[in-house]
């Protein structure tokens, strides 16, 4: 068997693991990078290999740094299957059709940049746009459409052909709706070899969803590290801290708290905590807006897949059926006009809004209008990337540019990272170590080097012979095993 690592190797975005068995290849994941832009547009417009000869790919979950460059994958020449379960591909079509959107949006952004800056000043942020040659976006509705088509489905524990020779099944992983860690069996001449992939690995006691499956014992593994170095608080602490800024927001009668959430996820989860607040008395009730379609369409997609949710979300999601009243809390916009009014609502607002590390969206919006007051609380509730807004905002930048203007910062900056739905390092610790005894590797991937080379440590020491931190390259190295 052979591995290679074309993304999300010393890093979180680009998810995309090449398995060779004899002739045959097959993709875990095929995410898009994201980060700085001329960057990301570079390592995003290929791939490493022909996209023909991969055989299917089998997809964790349907975040797009996992998910998001099926569609180019497609166009490129993939000619087999997508393996999913059922609530990753119904959140995959919202999500690959948002790409749409979104690269739509920057591409006709880049073009009027571009125009109206001469080229002779090119310098900056203008330079990324001269030294970018792709400013078109990299797939369009019909190529979403077609991927689509070829999506199979499969619930968790069901054992499905892959490809000849490999088997493979989905498990929980409790990380978003629909997750999945990936065990697969592969026919190698010296016989059966078991490999597990962990894909996002989630929590335990997380709100809303089922808790992780404990892994497998396996032969090869590779193991996300995104918090391979750092703990969490428990969730009541951060719910306490949730109550803290709601109540600072209904003390000062004005202003907003900003939230900027993943649609899928994180933006439900945000929800469900005020609803619990509201509903035990720990802070007043203020008028709470979800100020995005797309975080709107994910929780209908929530609610038609109850065999994902934990038996809490169940009773809770009965009593709101139940009593409409408990549902005033939250108000979901519709139009773009009735996010625009947003700006000139007098009533102190808490605004939930995507994109979760602050590279688009209506959440730019938003801070443009109220970054600069100090009437104004931002909770970071999620791990923002290196190069995104939301990771200058959390090193205290004092000025930022968004859509190429520059703003100041007055607002309060929280940062709540504990709402990740990732595996701390205990987390992954914990779940990792029974598989040292037969594990002939474990591949550390999805994580800064910063975050996967501590953990690294810990793993051996708890009797991994060898553990691996594949490096990001155009042309990465082959493992053979
Ligand atoms: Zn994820």
């Amino acid at each position: 068997m052979e591995l290679r690592f074309f993304g999300a190797a010393g890093g979180t975005t680009g998810s995309c693991h090449w398995i060779r068995s004899g002739e045959i290849a097959v993709l875990l994941d095929c995410g898009l990078f994201q980060g700085r832009r001329a960057e990301a547009q570079n390592r995003n417009a290929r791939f490493g290999f022909p996209p023909a000869k991969i055989r299917s790919v089998v997809l964790s979950h349907a975040h797009v740094d996992h998910s998001g460059k099926l569609p180019l994958l497609v166009r490129q020449g993939f000619d087999g299957r997508i393996h999913a379960t059922p609530a990753t591909r119904d959140l995959c079509e919202l999500l690959l059709q948002d790409c749409v959107q979104v690269m739509r949006r920057d591409a006709g952004y880049l073009h009027r940049h571009a125009e109206r800056r001469p080229p002779q000043r090119a310098s900056g942020g203008g330079a990324e746009v001269a030294a970018s040659p792709h400013l078109e976006p990299l797939y369009d509705e019909d190529d979403v459409r077609e991927t689509m088509r070829r999506f199979s489905e499969h619930a968790y524990g069901e054992w499905f052909e892959a490809a000849p020779g490999i088997r493979c099944a989905f498990h929980d992983a409790g990380h978003i709706l629909g997750s999945a860690w990936v065990e697969a069996e592969i026919q190698e001449p010296q016989g059966p070899r078991r490999l597990v992939f962990t894909g996002d690995y989630g929590r335990f006691h997380q709100p809303i969803l089922r808790d992780p499956e404990p892994l497998t014992p396996a032969d090869v593994v590779i193991s996300e590290s995104t918090y391979g170095d750092r703990l969490h608080p428990h969730y009541e602490e951060l719910e306490q801290e949730l109550a803290g800024a709601l109540r600072r927001l209904a003390e000062r009668g004005r202003g907003r708290l900003l939230i900027p959430a993943f649609a899928v996820g994180r933006s439900q989860q945000m929800l469900y905590a005020m609803h619990r607040i509201f509903t035990r008395g720990l802070a007043p009730k203020v008028q709470v807006v979800l100020d995005s379609p797309l975080a709107a369409a994910a929780t209908r997609i929530t609610l038609e897949h109850p065999e994902c949710l934990d038996e809490e979300a169940l009773v809770e999601l009965r009593r709101l059926h139940a009593d409409p009243r408990l549902r005033a809390f939250v108000h979901f916009t519709e139009s773009v006009d009735e996010s625009k009014a947003l700006n000139d609502d007098p009533r102190p607002l808490v605004i939930v809004a995507g994109s979760g590390m602050l590279e688009s969206g209506r959440i730019l919006h938003h801070l443009i209008h109220h970054l600069g007051s100090p009437l104004t609380e931002i909770l970071i509730v999620g791990f923002q990337a290196g190069n995104t807004l939301g990771r200058r905002l959390l090193e205290g930048a004092r000025t930022v540019n968004i859509l190429g203007k520059s703003y100041s910062v007055a607002a309060r900056l929280t940062p709540m990272l504990g709402y990740s739905g990732h595996a701390d390092r205990d987390g992954l610790l914990r779940a990792l170590a029974p598989l040292a005894e037969r594990a002939r590797a474990v591949f550390l991937v999805h994580g800064e080097n910063d975050q996967r080379a501590p953990l690294a440590l810990e793993l051996a020491k708890s009797g991994f012979h060898r553990v691996e931190q594949p490096e990001d390259a155009h042309s990465p190295q082959t493992y053979t095993l």
